[in-house]
């Protein structure tokens, strides 16, 4: 069955077609993302301005990722789209053009959970079966899952104030390196030394598997005005992040018996992350490339790994939420 996943959870349009086999291995077969940049100039997105541009694009989209696998839409067998979390508004555009397009195909529809999305993103790579462990590293999330039995998440840690992600961009804007922080400091961190700045890495030595970011910040931003390079800010500040994430996942890995771990969410792009965790005893699966930040196909993949585990199509008069939990024990 070919699956079409819709995510409009933020400021990305994406759309993407995936096609699940009877052996329940999955084929990508398109990714099309349309990254809106006019919220550029507001240094934050702007809601209402997400949901416009979501309606004006998601055709255009859709056609592009059709196109992209070489079908129409008849060729379609189900459908799946984020319900949450997100901006409501804009997460609205995508679940009503998906819950419309499998009606009028008369095909299911499965509501898909944004995290979710972000996790089977790595099964563009592997086989993803559970038991598993769950690094979600984005742009909002910080969170630790185990994953004992397919389709059911425990909350194992999580940030206990700012994503990684928005570390990383924080830092990226206040030592001038840009916008979007990830790749910018990822880059300067090449030309840095990581040693130049000393970062305490926040949470070791304790037994929870929590994350702190908002204390890295601090201690960046007083580098910063001691003069510190960017460069060297950058390159000290990655090392230490991604080391409280590698130290922290391998310790809740063993905890949890699990050898299999998915690093997923924008941050699992970062270079200097991937090394890291290659460096572990863990067998580590990261998504495909294109496939860390928001895109459609990351549901469509949830969307396979629900109808391969057999769960009921979701119905067509459920709602978008802001605040949605994964965990569900
Ligand atoms: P959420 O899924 O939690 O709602 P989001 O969808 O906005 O958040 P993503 O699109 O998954 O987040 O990821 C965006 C984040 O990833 C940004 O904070 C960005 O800086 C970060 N990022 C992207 N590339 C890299 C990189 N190479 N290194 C580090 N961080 C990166
Ligand atoms: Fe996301």
């Amino acid at each position: 069955v070919r699956i079409l996943g819709i995510d409009t959870s933020c400021d990305d349009t994406g759309v993407g077609i995936v096609e699940l086999l009877p052996d329940g291995r999955v084929n990508l077969l398109a990714n099309r993302v349309w990254s809106q940049t006019v919220h550029a100039r507001y240094g934050g997105v702007m809601p209402e301005l997400a949901s416009r541009e979501h309606v004006e694009r998601i055709d255009e989209v859709m056609g592009d990722a059709l196109r992209e696998a070489g079908l129409t839409v008849t060729d379609i067998g189900a459908v799946a789209a984020t319900s949450g979390p997100g901006l409501v508004g804009a997460l609205l555009v995508g679940l009503m053009y998906g819950k419309g397009l499998a009606q009028a195909l008369n095909v299911p529809f499965h509501a898909a959970h944004h995290l979710e999305g972000h996790i089977f993103a790595a099964a563009s790579e592997a086989e993803l079966r559970a038991p598993f462990l769950a690094l979600v590293v984005s742009g909002g999330h910080t969170h630790l899952f185990d994953v004992p039995r397919d389709g059911e998440y425990v909350l194992v840690g999580a940030t206990l104030d700012d994503a990684a992600g928005e570390a990383f961009d924080k830092i990226a804007r206040l030592s001038g390196l840009g916008y979007p922080g990830g790749p910018a400091i990822s880059e300067a961190a090449t030309r840095g030394n990581p040693d130049a700045v000393p970062f305490k890495e926040p949470l070791q030595g304790q037994k929870t598997f929590n994350f702190s970011f908002s204390g890295l910040k601090t201690a960046a931003l007083l580098a910063h005005r001691g003069g510190a390079a960017p460069e060297d800010l950058a390159a000290s500040f990655q090392r230490a992040a991604v080391n409280v994430l590698v130290k922290t996942t391998t310790r809740a890995a063993h905890a949890h018996g699990r050898r299999t771990v998915v690093v997923s969410g924008g941050v699992a792009a970062n270079t200097a992350l991937r090394e890291a965790f290659r460096a572990t005893d863990l067998n580590v699966v990261f998504p495909g490339r294109g496939l860390n930040t928001d895109n459609g196909a990351m549901i469509a993949l949830a969307g396979a790994a629900a109808i391969r585990a057999g769960r009921p199509a979701s119905p067509l008069d459920g709602g978008a939420t802001a605040y949605a939990p994964l965990a569900n024990a």
